[in-house]
């Protein structure tokens, strides 16, 4: 072959000789297709894909990087990334489901997640049932056959309900019921759950394990057969985690330690200043000894969380003027990230839910929802006593 010509050049020069420098990070590959030195290779992908590239919808390896961190921090065989929290959900239910089968799930779980049950998934052939929070695992025991998987959240929100996770994936494990966990205000720092027999673990990486408000991802993690299962889903649904979300992704987990733990300490330092504040009705928060699962939550998290809500006296108006009068705290839903964020559930994660409901979680229309982020926890506490003064 004849020297290559400029185009040609412009083309290849170059490409794959930076490859094996032993970068300290994680490179982000953006390419959507992987060279085969041969047809063997190419053949030998398709009866076993383990290790081998074929297209980026199938594999991409800055997206195993972050798949592999995840599956680690869990204790998992392995794990699977999505372009986002309801992606991962939607290919795990997609994954475990069929028409004909009843899907549990309990009363107190992230809105979006119920209405693509109710909503999207009922029109396929699923039937689903739900249960109070407080009886899930009864209601798993007593689930007729075609009930074949119950998902559930801890702590909820905004009341950072806690469930006796063992209990629950016992129950369902007896009755052969897939058990699904959301655990993204848990995170893997302060609730382990595959240890502790859920099946399933899925997260809306949007919020702690990314952890900068920056980044919209999700992620499940398990058995390598049933994550299997939901990857054969995403390859024909499609919704991976781009390459450079994973690199985020992948950074922003580096510090997940270090970040859960001080906002653990901050939300129930903050918690603590609230209580008994003569504004605040009431204060919410799994480590606080006055919250309903604080026994629990000693028991089963490292961290309660950081996360808390409270009522302020007056209803609804009240807690606008507090959420209003705040100067440091941004007025923003969403948790999980650096910057401390507050919201009014009633008009934000639950503004579709009728009266019965919010009367049934236990959400007070005065209520304020405040993520703790990484300020000094004095300031945090500070502006929200300042807003409680000023409002
Ligand atoms: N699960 C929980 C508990 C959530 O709070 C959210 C979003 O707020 C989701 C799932 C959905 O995640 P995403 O927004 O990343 O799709």
């Amino acid at each position: 072959m004849s020297d290559p010509k400029l185009g040609t050049l412009a083309v290849h020069a170059g490409e794959g000789e930076t490859l094996a420098v032993p970068s300290i990070t994680t490179p982000v590959y953006l390419a959507t297709t992987y060279r085969f030195p041969d047809a063997a290779e190419a053949a030998a992908y398709l009866d076993d894909p383990e290790g081998r590239w074929l297209y980026a919808r199938l594999e991409n390896p800055t997206v195993v990087a972050a798949e592999r961190k995840v599956a680690a921090l869990e204790g998992a065989e392995a794990a699977a990334c999505f372009a986002s929290g309801m992606a991962a959900i939607t290919a795990t239910l997609l994954s475990v489901l069929r028409a004909g089968d009843a899907l549990l799930l309990s009363d107190a779980l992230y809105g979006e997640t119920t209405r693509l049950a109710r909503d999207v998934l009922a029109r396929f052939g699923v039937e689903v049932r739900t249960a109070p929070l407080g009886s899930i695992a009864a209601a798993a025991e007593s689930a007729p056959p075609r009930v074949k998987a119950l998902l559930f959240e801890t702590p909820t929100n905004p009341t950072l309900r806690v469930v006796d996770v063992e209990a629950v994936a016992a129950s369902c494990r007896r009755r052969g019921i897939l058990s699904l966990l959301d655990a993204t205000f848990a995170t893997p720092v302060n609730l382990r759950a595959l240890p502790l027999g859920v099946d399933l673990v899925l997260h809306s990486a949007t919020k702690y394990l990314n952890g900068h408000c920056d980044h919209l991802g999700g992620a499940v993690a398990g058995s390598r057969e049933l994550v299997a299962g939901v990857v054969r889903v995403r390859r024909s649904t499609g919704g991976n985690l781009d390459p450079g979300a994973a690199y985020d992704l992948l950074r922003g987990m580096k510090t997940l330690e270090v970040r859960v733990l001080r906002q653990n300490d901050t939300a129930l330092r903050v918690a603590r200043e609230l209580e008994g504040h003569p504004r605040v009705e009431r204060v919410l928060h799994p480590f606080l000894p006055s919250h309903p699962d604080h026994a629990l939550a000693a028991r089963l998290l490292r961290g309660g969380g950081g996360v808390l809500s409270f009522v302020v006296r007056g209803g609804y108006e009240a807690a606008a003027r507090v959420h209003d009068a705040l100067r440091l705290v941004a007025r923003a839903s969403s948790l999980g990230g650096v910057e401390s964020l507050a919201s009014l559930p009633v008009i934000s994660s639950h503004r579709h839910a009728t009266a019965a409901e919010l009367a049934a979680q236990g959400i007070d229309r005065g209520m304020i929802r405040v993520s703790v982020g990484l300020e000094d926890p004095d300031d945090v506490a500070g502006d929200l006593l300042q807003a409680l003064e000023r409002a």
